[in-house]
């Protein structure tokens, strides 16, 4: 998922004709300092740490200042700190407004009716979760014709805006909804959109790119940062792998007795450290790629727990004994299988042959694999 913080949203907010205050992205307090006496940034100026998560105003992470030299303190005591876990290394420095009123806009995916959604409230400058639902408008937008006419002007009436506002408004909402759809986003929220005078300003900026349409935005490339470099690998090859904290490797397929098996795994004590799931696969070659990924996040002990169906129990012997061959000796780990179904005993025959034991109950395999990884440790 590729999350943009404030500052690169309200880069593309200005690109698409969203109105946002004058600012720049500053990385150090000597650059604040700078930006504010140079007047690039005209005082008084709000100083926000540059993090993914919200709570920020609360949390102390969005300041004020009114000369260059309180900007750099304020630029000072929040870079280099860390704000919910996220270290915080860049700071957004903007013009300061008077705030009438904090309204709040977003258009997102309604994965439910599969369609974009424009939600407006006029209770904007808090978290849209904490609204009650009767003071959120929401309307379900046809991608065809886009953002209509008669639905801005109903946005607009739910926000009461007249005037100047409502001349805002419908044109913001316009660049809007084209940003979301060109830019390919699941989410576009400004939260508080504020009445400044006669007129609206995007004072926050939360941007959120569709990953499946990552492919159609290089641009994005360097942000998604979410994954490890392992993860980005099995994603190239369109391998499910996950990275968690544990030590145990688990290879199991389909998504429900995936996580069955990192739970039966917990109730005994382990703890899952890298998981993958083969799906459907039904390539040998697939599967030794898949073992070799995990073979590189170096687990104390693997469980491999698949149920043949589509995928047969001798593929993924095959595939599993042909990676085998390819781990370095030093880098062996205990392994436990449990193949169950679709040519089944095929399946154990191949493993038998290579060494490896298929136990057929959960339980004990489980049981099996994490005091091997706890020997292992
Ligand atoms: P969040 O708390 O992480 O969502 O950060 P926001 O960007 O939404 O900022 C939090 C709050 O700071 C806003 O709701 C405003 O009340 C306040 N704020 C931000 N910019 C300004 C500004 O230019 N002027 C004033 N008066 N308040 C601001
Ligand atoms: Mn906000």
């Amino acid at each position: 998922m590729v999350k943009l913080t404030e500052g690169r949203g309200k880069e593309l907010f200005r690109k698409y004709g969203v109105p946002v205050p004058t600012g720049t992205i500053v990385t150090s307090a000597e650059e604040a300092e700078r930006s504010v006496r140079s007047g690039s940034v005209p005082l008084p100026c709000v100083i926000k740490a540059q993090v993914l998560a919200g709570g920020r105003g609360k949390g102390g992470a969005v300041r004020f200042a009114s000369t260059p030299e309180e900007a750099r303190a304020a630029a000072a005591a929040i870079l280099g700190t860390s704000f919910q876990g996220e270290t915080v290394r860049e700071v957004l420095l903007e013009q300061k407004v008077a705030i009438a009123r904090e309204l709040y806009v977003s258009f997102a995916l309604d994965r439910s009716q599969r369609l974009p959604m424009l939600m407006t409230s006029a209770r904007g400058g808090v978290e849209i979760e904490t609204v009650d639902d009767s003071a959120i408008d929401r309307q379900t937008i046809d991608p065809f014709p886009g953002l209509v006419a008669y639905e801005r002007r109903k946005a607009t009436r739910a926000l009461g805006l007249t005037g100047t506002l409502a001349a805002d408004l419908d044109r913001l909402l316009g660049n809007l909804y084209r940003l979301f759809d060109r830019e390919d986003a699941e989410l576009v929220e400004i939260n508080p959109l504020a009445v400044v005078g006669e007129h609206l300003l995007a004072l926050d900026a939360k941007v959120i790119i569709e990953d499946d349409a990552s492919f159609r935005h290089p641009e994005y490339a360097e942000i998604r940062d979410d994954r490890t470099p392992l993860e980005e690998i099995a994603r190239e090859k369109e391998i499910a792998f996950v990275q968690l904290d544990g030590n145990i490797g688990v290879i199991a397929n389909g998504a429900g007795l995936t996580m069955a098996t990192l739970d039966v795994l917990k109730e005994f004590g382990g703890a899952p450290g890298v998981f993958l799931d083969l799906g459907g696969t039904d390539d040998p070659k697939k599967v030794t790629e898949a073992f070799l990924l995990m073979a590189q996040a170096h687990p104390k002990a693997v469980f491999l727990n698949i149920f043949g169906g589509v995928t047969r129990c001798d593929t993924v012997a095959n595939g599993l004994v042909a990676a085998l061959a390819s781990v370095p000796a030093s880098e062996r780990f205990p392994l436990v299988a449990r193949i169950r179904g679709n040519n089944e005993a095929e399946g154990i025959a191949i493993l038998r042959a290579a060494g490896v034991t298929s136990v057929p109950d959960l339980r004990s395999s489980a049981q099996a694999v994490v005091a091997a990884a706890q020997g292992g440790a």
